[in-house]
C-alpha cells in the first residue's frame, strides 16, 4: 500500500499565490478526480507535486509513504514512484522511447528482461502503432499519439501514484477510451493510485473516480463521490462562484 499525502499545499508562481492550501490524500488503487475551470490551479498542483521549476512551494507538505517529496529533485520523485502524464507532452528529438524507459528503469535499479517485448505488448494494448515507438519521443505525433505514448510509459514503469493532467485534452474519442481504460486497469492490476485532473466528466466513462474534488481559485471547494462529476456536467461550475473560460 502506498499513500500520497498533500497537506495545506501553498504555491506561488512568479510571486503570485496560485494554490491557497490544498489537502488531499491518495491511497493505492484510489482514483481521485480534481475538476475545475481554466485557471483554477490544476496544472499548478501537478507541477508543484513533481517539482517543476518556477513553482515555489511556500507552505504545506507533500509526502509519499512518509518521505518528503518536496525535498527531492524531480527525477528522484519519479524514482520514488510518482509519474506525471503531462497536459502537453514534450517532444524529445533524437531520443527513442525504449531509451527513455531503459534509463528510467536503470534509475529505479529495476530490470525488465525484454523491454522491447514489453513495449510492443503495451503498445498493442492501447492500439498504439508500434512503428511510432521507434521514432523520436512525441516528435510530430498527433495529440492522440502523444497521449498514447505517455500512457505507454506509465504502463511500463508502473508508478505507485500517477498524476494525469488533462489526459483528455487534444485527443480523439478512441484514444481517450484506450488511454483511460489502461489507467483504470493499472489501478486494478498493480494498485496504482491516480490523481486525475480534468475539465470534463467524459473521461470517467472508462476511468472510474472514487472521489471527486472541485478546485476553484486555488482551493478545494467541495469533495464528494462520482455523483459530484455528474452534477458538474449538468450545472457547470457556476455554483462555485467561478466561470469556466
Ligand atoms: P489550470 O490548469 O487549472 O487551467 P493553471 O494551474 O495552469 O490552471 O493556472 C492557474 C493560474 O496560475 C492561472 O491564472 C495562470 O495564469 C497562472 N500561472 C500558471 N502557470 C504560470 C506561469 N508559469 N507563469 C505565470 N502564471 C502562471
Ligand atoms: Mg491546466
Amino acid at each position: 500500500m502506498s499513500k500520497l499525502e498533500i497537506r495545506d499545499l501553498q504555491v506561488t508562481v512568479g510571486g503570485t499565490q496560485i494554490l491557497n492550501g490544498i489537502t488531499l490524500t491518495i491511497n493505492s488503487g484510489e482514483v481521485h478526480a480534481v475538476m475545475g475551470p481554466n485557471g483554477a490551479g490544476k496544472s499548478t498542483l501537478s507541477a508543484a507535486i513533481m517539482g517543476k521549476p518556477g513553482y515555489e512551494v511556500v507552505g504545506g507538505s507533500v509526502k509519499l509513504d512518509g518521505q518528503d517529496v518536496l525535498a527531492m529533485p524531480t527525477w528522484q520523485r519519479a524514482v520514488a514512484g510518482l509519474h506525471l502524464v503531462m497536459q502537453y507532452p514534450t517532444e524529445v528529438p533524437g531520443v527513442k522511447l525504449s531509451e527513455v524507459l531503459s534509463e528510467a528503469l536503470v534509475a529505479r535499479h529495476a530490470t525488465l528482461p525484454n523491454l522491447n517485448k514489453t513495449i510492443n505488448e503495451e503498445a498493442a494494448r492501447i492500439s498504439f502503432d508500434s512503428e511510432l515507438v521507434n521514432r523520436a519521443v512525441n516528435v510530430d505525433f498527433s495529440g492522440g499519439e502523444k497521449k498514447r505514448n505517455e500512457t505507454l510509459q506509465l504502463a511500463v514503469l508502473k508508478p505507485k501514484i500517477a498524476i494525469l493532467d488533462e489526459l483528455d485534452s487534444g485527443l480523439d474519442i478512441d484514444a481517450l477510451r484506450d488511454c483511460a481504460k489502461r489507467v483504470e486497469d493499472a489501478t486494478n492490476e498493480t494498485g496504482m493510485g491516480a490523481l486525475v485532473i480534468t475539465h470534463y466528466s467524459r473521461l470517467f466513462e472508462e476511468l472510474k473516480p472514487d472521489f471527486v474534488h472541485i478546485l476553484a481559485k486555488g482551493r478545494i471547494v467541495k469533495s464528494g463521490g462520482p455523483e459530484l462529476a455528474d452534477e458538474l456536467e449538468r450545472d457547470g461550475y457556476a455554483a462555485y462562484a467561478v466561470t469556466a473560460e
